[in-house]
């Protein structure tokens, strides 16, 4: 925006006198278009750059409201991790149904690879007497995240275990449609 302010500043400079005034005139507008791009609503369906890939057969995976609700479940987590968004910018979330094969993890919920910039949650409960999640804040996206933002596949961090971290991001993220199941080390 700052560049073409600057262009029209230059093309201005080089117009014959005459038409000076209507050249500010343009400017003029120019410059409120860029106030106004300025103070446009946040866009709340923004995903950070990351590509959703949603296979599950779950009703709530067609939901229209699906997208703006993943951006909430990133936005929340990476506030709380201390994640920075512009780490998953050009990775792929990919939400799907049963066990994804996660190296040495049997029967994982879900898998985050770094090196190839995908982040795989399942749709599948953390118990398995429990049907799959009722909604994609239950799938274990933040604590994928968390991987994102600091690896460690071992889970020997601290923060894997902070109950205080993880039940404040989980009360951003409570909805009427999901289990209120409390989260636990695999969310
Ligand atoms: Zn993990």
């Amino acid at each position: 925006m700052d560049q073409g302010r600057e262009a029209g500043v230059h093309r201005a400079r080089r117009r014959p006198i005459r038409f000076r005034t209507q050249a500010a005139g343009w400017l003029a507008a120019a410059v409120a278009l860029v106030l106004a791009g300025g103070c446009a609503s946040r866009r709340d369906d923004d995903l950070y750059g990351m590509v959703l890939d949603v296979r599950t057969r779950q009703v709530w995976g067609t939901d229209p409201e699906l997208r703006y609700r993943v951006h909430d479940v990133l936005e929340a987590s990476c506030e709380q991790l201390g994640l920075d968004p512009s780490m998953l910018w050009g990775m792929t979330l990919r939400i799907e149904d049963g066990a994804i094969d996660c190296g040495p993890v049997e029967n994982a919920r879900g898998c985050t690879w770094r090196d190839a910039g995908t982040v795989a949650v399942s749709t599948t409960a953390w118990t398995t007497c429990e049907p799959p999640v009722p909604c994609v804040e239950d799938t274990p996206i933040p604590h994928e995240l968390l991987h994102v933002a600091i690896g460690d596949p071992q889970h020997l961090d601290p923060r894997w275990n902070d109950q205080t971290l993880w039940r404040s991001l989980a009360a951003r993220l409570a909805r009427p449609d999901c289990s209120g199941d409390p989260p636990n080390l695999v969310w």
